[in-house]
């Protein structure tokens, strides 16, 4: 049984899914006490109840302590299954969150995977899901698996009710690890603006703000044309698209920020980015070292990339994947553009 403290480093929920994705990947157990004791509100959410409850699915898992507000979790996997499976977020809870939980086990069953997920697709605190189809997807390719995304329909909070689904076909010959230190030249930019609940104008003057900014227009700034439930949910989308890889940047609404103030939290994100000679940023390098942790520990060969920033939340990452895996990561360089490495041990 690995032991861990869900308060370490980050103390986010990022190191429960982590230990749920490698625990039924690896097949060890995990005993998780603190869970979420860094949040505000401490323990499993209903979000955080779903991801265990598809990972317990697709496993056959035991599981004690599956409970709202429960801050300690026992979780014994079985095999992985490959298979078709739903799963369902009733609040608006970031269905996006319960796919990057099934996964990596996903990625190394015997069979391809059909997932069928309901939720929030587009939430704060969360990769979205045009960022998993455009930056992350192609990088689970190029590892020699495949992913396929379909977005049916949006869900934004607090409605929810977006529809996804995923077409998860596991590697031929096991995942392949790669080396992405640089962006390559920048092919194209653009923006688009999703708020199909909301009166036209609000897109209209987030695209704006951000092509004033950014120097983009025409055909670089468009509304998303995405269908949506109910719900006045707006995230304001770049994608940059470079040689080696792609990255998206997510602002989100809220009815206490004005268009204007939506367009300049994405245009801070982006220049931060450009600003860096990281290939990746922030977000895409927390699912990176995941991915090539897998990488390193099926092939026996390393790994390495290079990011903009190395947060909280992708230390503590490496540091969960450790416990796991035999793999280690090395974080070196200058914190606005740093390599991670990652080798397997010994
Ligand atoms: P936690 O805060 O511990 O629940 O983890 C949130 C997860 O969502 C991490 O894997 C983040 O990298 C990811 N994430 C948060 N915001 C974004 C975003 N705008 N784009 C992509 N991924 C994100």
């Amino acid at each position: 049984m690995i032991e861990l403290d869900g308060s370490q480093g980050e103390g986010g929920g990022q190191i429960l899914r982590t230990s749920l994705a490698l625990s039924v990947a690896t097949g060890q157990p995990v005993a998780i006490e603190k869970i979420r004791a860094g949040r505000a509100k401490p323990g499993l959410m209903r979000q955080h109840l779903a991801c265990v409850h598809a990972a317990a699915e697709i496993s056959g898992a035991q599981v004690e302590g599956a409970e709202l507000g429960s801050q300690s979790l026992r979780f014994v996997p079985g095999p992985v299954r490959a298979g078709e499976y739903r799963f369902t977020i009733a609040s608006a809870g970031s269905c996006m969150l319960v796919l990057q939980t099934v996964l990596p086990p996903l990625l190394l069953a015997s069979a391809p995977s059909q997932v069928h997920l309901r939720g929030g697709t587009h939430n704060p605190m969360a990769p979205p899901f045009h960022f998993l189809e455009r930056a992350f997807a192609p990088l689970v390719r190029r590892m020699g698996a495949d992913l396929q995304l379909v977005l049916r329909r949006c869900g934004f909070y607090p409605a929810g009710g977006g529809e996804v689904e995923a077409t998860i076909v596991p590697a031929v010959n096991g995942l392949r690890p790669f080396d992405l230190v640089a962006r390559g030249a920048l092919l194209s930019a653009r923006a688009e603006c999703l708020a199909p609940g909301l009166a036209r104008h609000v897109a209209a003057r987030e695209l704006e703000a951000l092509g004033k900014a950014m120097g983009w227009s025409g055909e670089q700034l468009r509304v998303g044309t995405a269908r949506q439930n109910e719900g006045p949910g707006n995230a304001l989308l770049a994608t940059l698209a470079y040689e080696h890889v792609t990255e998206v940047f997510t602002a989100f609404g809220e009815k206490t920020l004005s268009a204007e103030q939506v367009a300049h939290a994405l245009v801070k994100e982006l220049r931060d980015f450009q600003k860096s000679q990281g290939a990746v940023g922030p977000h895409l390098a927390d699912q990176l070292a995941l991915l090539l942790g897998l990488a390193a520990w099926q092939s026996g060969s390393a790994g390495t990339f290079t990011c903009s920033e190395v947060t909280g939340h992708t230390r503590t990452n490496c540091e969960v994947i450790e416990r796991f895996l035999p793999v280690r990561y090395e974080i070196s360089g200058a914190p606005d553009a740093a390599t991670i490495t990652v080798r397997p041990a010994g």
